[in-house]
């Protein structure tokens, strides 16, 4: 192909934007679709950002996970700073998270206390632990003594806690960043407020060949690839150009708080884990994150498509904020600390797609493993699961990588 290939790229969360970035840098001219009047709108830009070293899956024995999503974790800061151009420290955690074994976790503190051993050794042999947010090349999980847990948390359901060098970044951040670098970006049109409903092939029997894309105002293209990065509307996309979607996988609605408080506080991040609990997180003392899964969770749908929400009433988002803060000042004090000092808050969330099912309560349910997504392909057409935040930009070089290498 002697001129510079056309590419649409349906979804501008951070793995459509990551994508998108590339493969305009390697001289594509791409078109970037997504329902919203922005780039990175839904779950990108409101989640927690942590990135993932694998302690949360701490429920998943074979390991699958960690081994999954370890690589991505590891190159996030290297690869997102090069997209973003610019230094991710300032919106990076200082301190270390604190996980807390509730005790209902499916995981036993023992058990949960030997995973982290295995995972630190898995990050510790990792070549690029040295390129994590801080260097965990030396990474050693110690478990809290009952006097340092004393001072986070006096409940009996806290049974242990272990401190892990794992960081987060404050995506609200990171999301001005990426949709500044994308309005850079000559080579990148952006199609906004535009709902894709389909994409067909230009010759129904060459899948190799050229697609359209269908949006509510018409077609578009066609393009000699496109890339489906839609999330929550990925599954319904993808039926229309054959790729039907197998084994099992869920939508869920999350909600959670992002709160500036008028003051700097000295929170420690810690999450309750293993199952349907919460977390606090701090990421610079005075921007918080607070989640508490059951009280946040607004939709869960197996459907291929999950269903449109209506905006939530006043009413509900106070019902919804103020019981994620009394379910987690039951557990961890500090929370009234946060809930004094609340300057603003946003109650917002996204969609989690994952290719499992089931309750997080229950030990065998397949939502405690991420050990499967990536890119399906069907001719030029490519449908990406992009699985985690913290592994996108590394999955969007793989995207880049199969359609756009760069040359030797
Ligand atoms: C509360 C919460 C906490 C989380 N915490 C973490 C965490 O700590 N670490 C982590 O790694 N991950 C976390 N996640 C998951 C993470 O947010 C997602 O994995 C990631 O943001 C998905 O990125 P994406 O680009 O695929 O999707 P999105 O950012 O959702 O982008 C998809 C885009 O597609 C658009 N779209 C959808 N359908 C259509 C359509 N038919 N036509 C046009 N546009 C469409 C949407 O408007 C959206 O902009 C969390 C998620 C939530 C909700």
């Amino acid at each position: 192909m002697t001129r510079a290939p056309r590419i649409a790229i349906l979804g501008a969360g951070i793995m459509g934007s990551s994508s998108a970035l590339l493969l305009a840098r390697r001289g594509a001219s791409v078109t970037l679709f997504d329902a919203a009047a922005q780039p990175f709108s839904a779950a990108s830009r409101w989640n927690e950002g942590k990135i993932h070293l694998g302690f949360l899956y701490n429920a998943d024995r074979s390991l699958g996970t960690i081994r999954h999503i370890l690589p991505g974790g590891l190159a996030f800061k290297r690869l997102t700073e090069q997209l973003i151009g610019c230094s991710l420290d300032p919106a990076t955690t200082t301190g270390d998270d604190i996980y807390l074994c509730h005790r209902e976790s499916v995981v036993a503190p023992e058990a949960m206390q030997d995973y982290f051993r295995q995972a630190s050794d898995l990050i510790r042999q990792h070549p690029d632990a040295r390129r994590y947010l801080v260097d965990v090349s030396a990474c050693r999980t110690e478990r809290m003594t009952a006097r340092e847990l004393g001072a986070i948390t006096g409940s009996p359901d806290i049974v242990a806690g272990y401190r892990v060098p794992e960081r987060s970044v404050a995506t609200g951040w990171v999301a001005d960043r990426f949709v500044a670098a994308l309005s850079a970006e000559t080579g990148i049109a952006q199609q906004m407020a535009t709902r894709v409903t389909s994409v067909r092939p230009q010759s129904a029997q060459e899948t190799d060949g050229r697609w359209f894309v269908e949006t509510e105002d018409g077609r578009h293209g066609p393009y000699d690839f496109i890339i489906n990065s839609l999330w929550e509307g990925r599954l319904a996309v993808d039926l229309t150009a054959g790729l039907k979607p197998e084994g099992n996988w869920s939508n869920r609605y999350r909600l959670a708080l992002f709160i500036r408080t008028d003051r700097p506080l000295e929170v420690p991040s810690a999450i309750i884990t293993t199952g349907p609990f919460g977390d606090i997180k701090n990421y610079n003392s005075r921007d918080f994150y607070l989640s508490w899964y059951p009280k946040g969770l607004i939709a869960d749908s197996n459907a291929i498509s999950p269903p449109a929400l209506t905006a939530l009433s006043p009413d509900r988002t106070r019902e919804i904020s103020h019981s994620v803060l009394d379910s987690l000042e039951a557990l961890l004090p500090e929370t009234a600390r946060i809930r004094a000092g609340i300057e603003q808050m946003t109650v917002a969330g996204g969609w989690v797609y994952a290719a499992g099912r089931g309750a997080l309560s229950d030990p065998n349910s397949t939502l405690h493993r991420r050990s499967d997504y990536g890119i399906a392909r069907l001719g030029a057409y490519l449908s990406i699961d992009t699985g985690k935040y913290s592994t996108a930009p590394w999955l969007a070089h793989q995207v880049a990588d199969s359609i756009m290498p760069v040359a030797a």
